[in-house]
């Protein structure tokens, strides 16, 4: 048999598993030509986080370059919209009329085949080939028509995804056994799949579970459910906040030295004047540990956390919202707990200048200095007020 493979993807990463079935697709047809084809937006999987177009590009071509049988194709990452396989196979079939064409995919893809647009179409225009990843038992779709079809067996698999690459990547852990080397360095010059993933709902509510009361934790569960409430109406991503408000307290019952500790070993040390606010330090110590042992990365939910006390000047609509959610949360009682919310409903802003003036009060009665971030953001707060619309 000869004609061209088309093997298309995400790719994103392309790992050695995607290399090793390529390889043994030329082998068992004896296709002259493969053409590895990433896509731009995959129709049935959320869009490519990590990686731009140009990079998995790249990286393809970096994988696959290793055998001459196959060349990448950058057809569906130059076409805008989703990347439907049939204008593929439309397209290269009228370029080259009499060339046989083999469509080759993983059994995992023909699951949904039939879901795939104008699967027919695919079919009247190539050969289905579908390799066996696993030992369990093929079951083909009725609705397949079985000439149209073949099945490949034999196949050593790789046990590996480009999402289990790519949450490996973030963890900082060794992925060479399953990129190329040439791609891994890329990967690496250019600093991709650094990002990991927000932490599940579930995961954060264990995370606190873990250090605080049960009291504590009810409170931090009214606080996520008011930020996101919070983020909902002012427009601040709703996951985020849920996940800060669930946060935003974590060390709250850590000792004095363990806040001081953590604060230090996260490389931000309590400054000279936060020796005497020791109410705060927990925020601080908050970041520090999401960071350290959780291994939380998002700079937005680190930052709701460090500053849900203290507020700071040019606070993100995300510290905001945490902040102020903090004071309404419904299982806050003191006595003008109705008048914050009903400023909150109007304004986050006036919601916090109005919290703010009260920490103040209080922490003038006792004798203590406010902090100076809360200071130059009541300043921002009350000029904001006073300037002209
Ligand atoms: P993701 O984890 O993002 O779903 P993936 O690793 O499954 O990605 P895709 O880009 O979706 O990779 O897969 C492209 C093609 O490669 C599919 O036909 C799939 O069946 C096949 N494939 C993916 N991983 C392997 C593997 N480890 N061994 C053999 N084939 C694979």
């Amino acid at each position: 048999m000869s004609g061209i493979g088309i093997f298309g993807g995400s790719f994103n990463p392309p790992h050695l598993g995607h290399l090793r079935a390529a390889q043994f697709f030329a082998d068992a047809l004896a296709l002259e030509r493969v053409l590895v084809i990433p896509a731009g937006e995959a129709p049935l999987k959320a869009a490519p986080r990590g990686a731009s177009a140009e990079a998995r590009l790249r990286l393809c071509e970096l994988t696959f370059s290793v055998d001459s049988r196959f060349a990448v194709d950058a057809t569906e990452l130059r076409r805008p919209g989703a990347s439907y396989t049939v204008d593929t196979l439309r397209a290269l079939c009228a370029q080259d009329p009499g060339q046989a064409c083999y469509l080759l995919i993983g059994t995992d893809q023909l699951e949904r085949f039939t879901q795939w647009n104008d699967w027919r179409g695919i079919l009247r225009l190539c050969t289905l080939c579908v390799l066996q990843r696993d030992a369990a038992p093929l079951r083909l779709p009725p609705e397949l028509p079985q000439d149209r079809v073949r099945l490949l067996t034999g196949f050593e698999p790789l046990e590996i995804s480009s999402t289990q690459v790519r949450a490996v990547l973030a963890y900082g852990e060794d992925v060479s056994p399953w990129l190329a080397p040439a791609a891994l360095q890329y990967i690496r010059q250019k600093g991709l799949y650094t990002d990991r993933p927000l932490p599940e709902r579930e995961t954060a509510h264990q995370w606190v579970a873990r250090v605080l009361s049960p009291e504590r934790l009810f409170h931090s569960q009214c606080v996520a459910e008011a930020a996101e409430a919070l983020a909902l109406q002012y427009g601040a991503e709703p996951e985020r906040a849920w996940l800060a408000g669930m946060l935003h307290d974590c060390m709250k019952l850590a000792t004095l030295e363990e806040k001081r500790e953590l604060c230090a070993r996260y490389g931000k040390p309590l400054l000279p004047e936060e020796e005497s606010a020791a109410q705060v330090w927990h925020a601080f110590a908050g970041e520090a540990w999401l960071a350290l042992e959780c291994g939380v990365t998002d700079p937005a939910i680190l930052s709701a956390v460090r500053w849900h006390c203290t507020g700071h000047a040019d606070m993100t609509l995300l510290d905001q919202v945490v902040f102020v959610a903090d004071l309404i949360s419904a299982d806050r009682h003191y006595p003008d707990v109705e008048q914050v919310r009903s400023l909150a409903a109007r304004s986050l802003d006036e919601a916090s200048l109005y919290i703010l003036n009260h920490i103040f009060a209080k922490l003038k009665q006792s004798g203590r200095q406010s902090h100076p971030a809360s200071i130059a953001w009541q300043k921002e707060l009350i000029s904001k007020q006073t300037e002209p619309e």
